[in-house]
Order: C-alpha cells, then sequence, then structure tokens
C-alpha cells in the first residue's frame, strides 16, 4: 500500500482521563511543528471511548493545556463519542465482507482459553474458536449473549512499516490475533476507531508515542481490509524521569499544568520539549518560529529522552531573563495573587521584575524574591549573628534616621549610605549587607540602592530599627 505524501495532516488524539501529560503534549508539538513546516493541518481528537474514565474536566484540561503551549488545532475537538453511528456503519461493511464477524464467547470461556494455553506453555491469544473459515462450522449462537466483533486478521505474512522515527519495523501476523474491534455496547475499541478516524481525516502522519508500537500491525492490516490509504507513522520513545524510570505520577510532576502553576514559561516549556527527543546541531534555545522553520521529522531520538529538571530550569532561566516585564508583572502577580498578596503600582511590580528577573528560574521563585516588598521578612538567625552585629546597629540606627529625612529615589538613597559608611569608618559591604538582612530578609540582593528604592521608604526605616 502506498503512502500518502500531500497535503499533511497530522493530528493528537488524547484520552481525557487526566491532564494533558508531557508524553502527550511532546507528541502533539512534534505533530503540530511538522504540520506548520510543511504548511499543512493539525487536528485535535478527543478519544472519549473509555466511557468510564473520560470526563468533561480532563478535556478542559487539556484544551486548557494545548492553548497554554500555543498548539493551536486547525480542526477539532472531534469527540469519538460523537462518531459512533460512523463506526458502526464502517464495522457492518467489515462483516459484510467477511473482514470481521460475531464473537460470542463469553470472559469466562476466553479466561479459561487462556488458562489452557499457559498450561500448554503457548503464548495466550484469541484461538479464532467464532472466526468464520470456507467449510469451517461454527458453534451455535448462544441464547442471551451479545457479541462483540473481532477484526479477522491475516493468519500468514507481514506487516512491515519504514518508520519515521525507529525505521523499519517487520510483525509476522502469526504473532497477532482477531482482535476486538467493537464491544458488546457498541461502542469501539482503540484500535479500530483510530483507524476508521485517521481515515476520515486524511491524517497522513502519525506521530505517537512508542506504547503504540505493538498496535500499529493490527492498524496497518485495517487500513488495508477497508482500502484506505495508509499514512505514516513515527514512534516517540518515552520519556524517562530523572531515576531511569518512565516519568509517572509517582516520580514528579508530569502534567503541563503542573509547570504552568510552577511557574515556567510556555515557550520555554515548548522549547525544552522539543529538544527532548529531537535536537537540530547543538541548538538548546530557539523561538517557536524556529522550531517550525527546523521540523522535518527528522532528528528525532531512537531512544528515551530523560526528563532533566536542572535544565528545564536553565532554559526557562534564559527565557525569564528575556521575557518583557509587563507580561511578567502580570504572570508574579497572579502568583502572589495565591499567596494572598499584591503590589498596588503596576508599574513598581514592573520595575520589580526588572531588577530581580535574572536571577530567578522559574515567575514563582520571582514571587518568592517579591514577596519582601508586600510581606513580612523573617532573617535567618545566622545571618542576623554573622551580619547585623552589635558593632554595626549604631550605623544601621543613623542610616535609618538619614533615609527619615530623604527624597526617596535611588541617588539620594546611595548618598545617605555613603555618608553614613564614612562617618562610622566602614566598607560598604559592612553596612549593606545587614542592611539587606534586615529589610530583604537576605544576605544577597541586587544592587543595594536600587533594591531599597522599590520600597515603601516607611518599610525601610522601621525593618532597620528592628535591629
Ligand atoms: N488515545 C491514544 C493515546 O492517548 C492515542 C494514540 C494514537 O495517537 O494513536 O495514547
Amino acid at each position: 500500500m502506498s503512502s500518502i505524501s500531500t497535503p499533511v495532516r497530522t493530528r493528537i488524539a488524547p484520552s481525557p482521563t487526566g491532564f494533558l501529560h508531557l508524553g502527550t503534549a511532546r507528541t502533539a508539538l512534534y505533530s503540530w511543528a511538522y504540520a506548520r513546516h510543511f504548511g499543512g493541518e493539525f487536528v485535535l481528537r478527543i478519544e472519549d471511548t473509555d466511557v468510564a474514565r473520560s470526563t468533561q474536566d480532563s478535556v478542559e484540561q487539556i484544551l486548557q493545556s494545548m492553548r497554554w503551549l500555543g498548539l493551536d488545532a486547525d480542526e477539532g475537538p472531534i469527540y469519538q463519542m460523537e462518531r459512533l453511528e460512523r463506526y458502526q456503519v464502517v464495522v457492518a461493511q467489515l462483516i459484510r465482507e467477511g473482514k470481521a464477524y460475531h464473537c460470542y464467547a463469553t470472559p469466562e470461556e476466553l479466561d479459561a482459553m487462556r488458562e489452557a494455553q499457559r498450561a500448554r506453555g503457548e503464548k495466550t491469544g484469541y484461538d479464532g474458536r467464532w472466526r468464520p473459515e470456507p467449510g469451517k462450522v461454527l458453534p451455535a449462537v448462544p441464547e442471551g449473549v451479545k457479541p462483540v466483533v473481532r477484526f479477522r486478521n491475516p493468519l500468514d505474512g507481514e506487516v512491515t512499516w519504514n518508520d519515521l522515527v525507529k525505521g523499519p519495523i517487520t510483525i509476522n501476523n502469526r504473532e497477532i490475533d482477531d482482535l476486538i474491534i467493537m464491544r458488546t455496547d457498541g461502542v469501539p475499541t482503540y484500535n479500530f476507531a483510530v483507524v476508521v478516524d485517521d481515515w476520515d481525516m486524511r491524517i497522513s502522519h502519525v506521530f505517537r508515542g512508542d506504547e503504540h508500537v505493538n498496535n500499529t500491525p493490527w492498524q496497518i492490516n485495517i487500513f488495508n481490509a477497508l482500502g484506505a490509504p495508509l499514512p505514516q507513522f513515527g514512534h516517540v520513545p518515552v520519556i524517562l524521569g530523572d531515576d531511569g524510570l518512565k516519568l509517572s505520577k509517582r516520580r514528579g510532576a508530569v502534567s503541563v499544568t503542573a509547570y504552568e502553576d510552577g511557574g515556567y514559561l510556555p515557550e520555554a516549556m515548548l522549547n525544552y520539549l522539543a529538544r527532548l527527543g529531537w535536537s537540530h546541531g547543538d541548538e538548546e534555545l530557539f523561538t517557536r518560529e524556529q522550531l517550525v522553520s527546523w521540523f522535518d521529522g527528522t532528528h528525532l531520538s531512537k531512544s528515551p529522552a530523560q526528563w532533566d529538571a536542572a535544565k528545564l530550569e536553565w532554559v526557562n532561566g534564559q527565557y525569564m531573563k528575556q521575557a518583557d516585564d509587563a507580561r511578567l508583572a502580570g504572570l508574579v502577580a497572579a502568583q502572589l495573587g495565591k499567596r494572598g498578596l499584591s503590589v498596588s503600582s503596576r508599574d513598581k511590580l514592573q520595575a520589580m521584575c526588572a531588577l530581580f528577573k535574572d536571577r530567578c528560574a522559574t515567575t514563582v521563585v520571582l514571587a518568592d524574591w517579591l514577596a519582601i516588598f508586600v510581606a513580612d521578612v523573617a532573617p535567618l538567625a545566622e545571618d542576623l549573628t554573622t551580619h547585623v552585629t552589635e558593632a554595626v546597629k549604631p550605623a544601621l540606627a543613623a542610616l535609618a534616621d538619614k533615609f527619615a529625612g530623604i527624597d526617596w529615589n535611588k541617588t539620594a538613597i546611595q548618598a545617605a549610605i555613603k555618608e553614613t559608611i564614612a562617618a562610622h569608618g566602614l566598607k560598604m559591604p559592612q553596612l549593606a549587607i545587614p542592611a539587606r538582612v534586615l529589610v530583604c530578609g537576605r544576605a544577597q540582593t541586587p544592587s543595594v540602592d536600587a533594591v531599597l528604592e522599590l520600597f515603601d521608604k516607611e518599610i525601610v526605616i522601621k525593618r532597620l530599627r528592628s535591629a
């Protein structure tokens, strides 16, 4: 069967049983970038046939995460549960053509079948008891048993495809059995619905996680049975956690939402996720536009990618440095809001972001810093002992007095500090560090005059006098 080459249409097909997983987000990103690179289209399909586990809440979360990452779909969301009739029509056609059949075996019977196979040391799988063959007499249809529909998989031959990521893959049909394509309640199974959809939606390239490699031979056989053109498949290796095990909920954050809440910037997340399992030379930092212009489906890694929280932080930190201050002010205001804090002047908040963003990996860390301006600070006991010594206390009190009489701006603040260190025979750090500890609750900050200027003068004086 030949592969279609144009037009490029890709899709992401999440199951709405939770948040958008990082692995799915990365596959979505590759599918999106591939479509954008070739001027094609990107479709969003919601695979909600697992009715018991699918929720609208999860759909909303997935859509929100896609929006946040900027993965705009040209079509969808298309819900599989709204397409039941279509799957039923296709199933009926396959049954008519002898390519699918009803199977009345009960779950208990199938358990017994597998048990017997295991006892004989055989591979377990459906034994074809309801599979029609020329001349074969099928069992009598039992009463009161609703049948499932099974696909009549070819018994011989091989399924081969040239995987966009893994290269050529061949599976012998003897390895796979007649899978259920429709359950007793008329709802299709994943492997069938996915084929009908990819066909109907004219999907040309399927990127997905490599946990689906074993499903692909069945899907290819179903495409062929339907006389549908085959898309090309690219199976992207899993993402491993820091500990080398598959990234999972138990081992840290795996949802896109967690990173949004955790103060990461979407462009950094996009950059990091894209680079995780794909490369363009040595480029570590790239824009969305560069990604689109470079991403042509090549240079996807064949081996699993390792999640590296420290690298993600570094990438985010790079984007924080470049981020527009007004935008950061909006993001950090939301973070502060979660703590019941706010900075009354947006201009001031923006100036604070400008001063602190260089040292902050995330907007959460930035909010930690900016909280010093609007919430009480609690200097560490050891900082107080080391820096706020008896010897320096008179100078701190004198500085507070001087501050009381000046206009509150950086130049005047700097002059007051200089006068105070001269009068007390101190060096700059001997006064600046204890002043930071008292006012900011930290011994290290950006330039002291620039930081103090952003405080209310009264707060600075009060904290200096608390020594
Ligand atoms: N609903 C499937 C999943 O979330 C989609 C797999 C596919 O892309 O074919 O794993």
